[in-house]
């Protein structure tokens, strides 16, 4: 499966070293994360910060799935607005869904200092603007909602909204404690530090199988076998190599990154903009003054992959961006598409499997998924030592659905 196509940049910014370490068949691990992304490199982090004993697989390099195509906005706030998730799991779930989301921004700031490299972390405001006099009233009711449970954020009226950040829409919600980041450089930073904590790390090396024997775990890769008590799957859009996903739409997304701008115009603070309409519109600034713009999401069976339909894309992202800010004159300098996996409730997947025991998932389908990928982490690590993560069950993989319907992974 392509989890990406066209011209990627944040692989431009970062040279990672190769990580593959010789087979040894006498190890049994605490765990084996299989997936070398962002979820993994967090896993792995959470895991050995316990002291726990870990290998960590991928059969291509580490961090080149979606991790790379990722742009790197990290959010308190999520795809569904609060007052909408108290609506579909209640209160006193979503509001501890959304504190979980709130900690974790802080968590992924302790990690990007913990680091060896730079990762561009950088605390930012985000803009969440009502797309049309329709989604004004959504956005007025999410404000009140953010408010009313402790949620740092303001409300900016028409005026507000265009004096401030020269955008016109009808209003828009600012949130606070949000930030900025490499997504890439981060992950292979993460890897960097869990290595020297003493994880285990194989690039260009498959997971083809587990079985179960004695308590023990054993997983077949394309290199040999390795022993564990437990496996855990961070293997991010792709199909899963153990179990079933029901709940849950693998659609694609696409990204333009400007060449850097002499002048970055005045743009409110760098901050992250985004909007209420579906599929939204959204954009950030990097440390090298590009402009770094999202959208347009479809089906991916629609239309198939070519570099020709990745620019005509590109340059409709371009038209939607000027309708924005009409005085920004922008080029593109890189172009693509990705496979993006969104879940039907827009929660992710996390915890143990509901039959196949010490078997555990961490797939963070959405727009937030590093938010998702650093609160799984958090929930998977606390499992694993026995304890009860005050979110496991809104986001447990057996759960029903917002229709009522479905169990999410068998
Ligand atoms: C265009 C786009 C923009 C995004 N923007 C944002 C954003 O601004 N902010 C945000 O928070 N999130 C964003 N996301 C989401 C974010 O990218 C994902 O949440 C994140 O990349 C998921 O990381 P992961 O580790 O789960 O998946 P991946 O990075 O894909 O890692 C999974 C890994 O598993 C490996 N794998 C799969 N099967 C096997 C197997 N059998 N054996 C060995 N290895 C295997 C794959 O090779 C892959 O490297 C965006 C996503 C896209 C596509």
């Amino acid at each position: 499966m392509d989890l990406h196509n066209g011209s990627m940049y944040w692989p431009t910014t970062y040279r990672a070293p190769l990580r593959k370490k010789p087979f040894k068949k006498a190890d049994c691990y605490d765990a084996v994360i299989v997936g070398g992304g962002m979820s993994g490199a967090l896993t792995a982090l959470s895991l050995v910060d316990r002291g726990l004993q870990i290998a960590i697989l991928d059969k291509r390099r580490f961090a080149t799935g979606s991790t790379s195509a990722n742009t790197g906005l990290l959010q308190y706030s999520n795809d569904i607005m609060l007052h909408e998730l108290i609506e579909q799991i209640g209160q006193i779930d979503a509001v501890s869904f959304y504190q979980s989301c709130m900690k974790a921004m802080k968590q992924l700031k302790k990690v990007a200092d913990r680091l060896p490299v730079d990762p561009h972390f950088i605390c930012r405001e985000s803009i969440y603007f009502a797309s049309d006099e329709d989604d004004a009233e959504r956005i007025e009711k999410e404000y009140h909602t953010l408010s009313k449970y402790g949620f740092p954020c303001t409300y900016w009226d028409r005026d507000a909204l265009l004096t401030n950040a020269g955008i016109d829409r009808p209003c828009a919600i600012v949130t606070f404690g949000d930030a900025e980041v490499n997504p890439y450089i981060f992950a292979n930073g993460i890897f960097d530090l869990a290595e020297t904590m003493g994880a285990h790390l194989f690039e260009f090396t498959e997971m083809l199988d587990v079985k179960e024997s004695g308590g023990k775990l054993t997983v077949s890769t394309a290199a040999g076998e390795m022993r564990t008590k437990n496996i855990i799957f961070t293997t991010g859009y792709e199909s899963l190599p153990i179990g079933k996903r029901i709940g849950a739409d693998i659609n694609r997304s696409y990204v333009i990154v400007t060449e850097p701008l002499n002048e970055l115009p005045a743009w409110y603070k760098d901050a992250l903009i985004w909007e209420t309409k579906r599929p939204y519109l959204y954009m950030r600034t990097t440390a090298d003054k590009r402009i770094i713009i999202g959208g347009l999401d479809e089906n991916s069976g629609d239309v198939e992959i070519s570099e020709e339909l990745i620019w005509q894309r590109g340059n409709e992202l371009r038209r939607n961006f000027n309708e924005v800010f009409p005085h920004l004159d922008i080029e593109i300098e890189y172009a693509y598409c990705a496979t993006f996996g969104e879940s039907i409730d827009n929660l992710p997947f996390i915890g143990e499997h509901p039959t196949k025991k010490n078997h555990f998932y961490l797939l963070g389908y959405g727009g937030n998924g590093t938010v998702y990928s650093i609160l799984g982490a958090e929930i998977l690590a606390d499992q694993l030592c026995g304890i009860e993560h005050p979110a496991s069950h809104i986001v447990q993989l057996a759960r029903i659905d917002g229709t009522g319907q479905n169990k999410m992974i068998l």
